[in-house]
């Protein structure tokens, strides 16, 4: 059974404002399909992906190979406008750009670029919203609005490429790195986030090439779905938000706990592990006085130990603050000494460089705002 169709109700986006079928949910049959019914030759269907996978164009008017007289009517069938920039504001000397979209249906969706000397990296959305209402974190906060489609997953990539390759963002450079980290539940959203990662990691001219060591995906610990993405073939890594090491906390923290505990969730990170020789990564957004005792520290690092061997890499979250929120992040000396215990238990960990603060960019703050 589709583990999506045998979540809890609250975890199915509800069917309004479906998107527009595009050229980016395609695979590669469908997409000569669809230019069969144009009338259109196969060949023409790889030079349709050639213009969107490698030359990053959804501009149908802009693809100069096809002749002008079939541009019209390519454009109204297979690459409708998906998202509209609303807002793009930077941060950090401009190297990190937060953009707002809206989509078709007006819902509106985040993504963030990231500049670093060695690496550009997209952190990209699955959903609008997020139903798993981590109390915590600013998406949560708003519920779930759907799911976004392949293509609507896809374009966000597209466009944050093409940005950095047109020098929208200083020097020219290219998107090396993909993080499922903005808003939702990636896993919540299983067969079109797949399908999104095949067409980011496959070859041009079927995908845009990235490799797929260098795609992340994020869950909260939805354990069957990470066991499906273990087997699909795609090696990418795995993030688990786990938050605290013990259930009694994390049924409040994560609220997803109450059904996957730590122990479920751990035994299905060993297993994507051991299928794909990936380390995984955990992620933990430290919170004063909730989750940064040195005894989970000591927990944290036992347990994972035992589950994961040296399989695992712990990422400490200082927490980013939101707006009116109670929750606030660690002080550095415990940070350090959270750092140093779980190590002590010979797990690695190391505290995340949290770029975007200022903009509200960071995890667990993309709330989709317009004011
Ligand atoms: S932390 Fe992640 S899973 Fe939890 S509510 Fe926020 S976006 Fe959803």
């Amino acid at each position: 059974m589709d583990v999506v169709s045998s979540l809890p109700l609250v975890f199915n986006a509800p069917a309004r404002g479906k998107p527009p079928l595009h050229f980016a949910d395609l695979d590669e049959a469908g997409r000569i399909a669809a230019a069969e019914k144009l009338g259109l030759p196969k060949f023409r269907a790889n030079q349709l992906a050639k213009q969107y996978f490698a030359r990053l164009n959804a501009d149908a008017t802009e693809m100069t190979d096809l002749p002008a007289a079939i541009r019209e009517e390519v454009g109204e069938a297979l690459f409708p406008t998906l998202m509209t920039p609303i807002r793009h504001v930077a941060t950090d000397s401009g190297t990190t750009r937060k953009t707002l979209w809206r989509l078709h249906d007006g819902t509106l969706l985040e993504s963030v670029l990231m500049r670093y000397p060695e690496r550009n990296t997209l952190c990209i959305s699955s959903q609008a919203g997020c139903g798993m209402a981590c109390p915590f974190c600013a998406t949560g906060q708003g519920g779930l609005d759907r799911n976004l489609s392949t293509a609507e997953i896809v374009d966000q990539v597209r466009a944050a490429a093409r940005a950095l390759r047109d020098g929208d963002l200083g020097e020219p450079g290219r998107l090396s790195n993909i993080v499922f980290m903005g808003m939702g539940e990636p896993l919540a959203n299983y067969k079109r986030v797949v399908d999104a990662v095949r067409k980011i990691t496959s070859p041009e001219p079927n995908g845009f090439g990235i490799s797929a060591r260098s795609v992340t995906v994020s869950t909260v610990g939805l354990a069957p779905a990470i066991r499906r993405l273990a087997d699909e073939g795609i090696p990418v890594t795995l993030a688990v938000s786990l938050h605290t090491p013990d259930d009694e906390l994390r049924d409040t923290l994560v609220p997803v706990n109450n059904r996957w505990p730590v122990a479920e969730v751990l035994e299905a990170a060993r297993y994507y592990a051991d299928t794909t020789g990936r380390r995984v990564s955990i992620e933990y957004a430290l919170i004063r006085d909730v989750n940064d005792q040195p005894w989970r520290a000591d927990l944290l690092g036992a347990k994972l130990r035992k589950a994961l061997g040296q399989m695992v890499h712990v990422n400490l979250i200082p927490l980013n603050p939101t707006p009116g929120s109670q929750w606030d992040a660690s002080p550095k000396d415990v940070e350090r000494e959270f750092v140093r215990r779980v190590q002590e238990q010979g797990v690695s960990c190391t505290v995340r460089d949290t770029r975007g603060q200022e903009i509200a960019a960071a995890c667990g703050q993309l709330a989709a705002e317009e004011g």
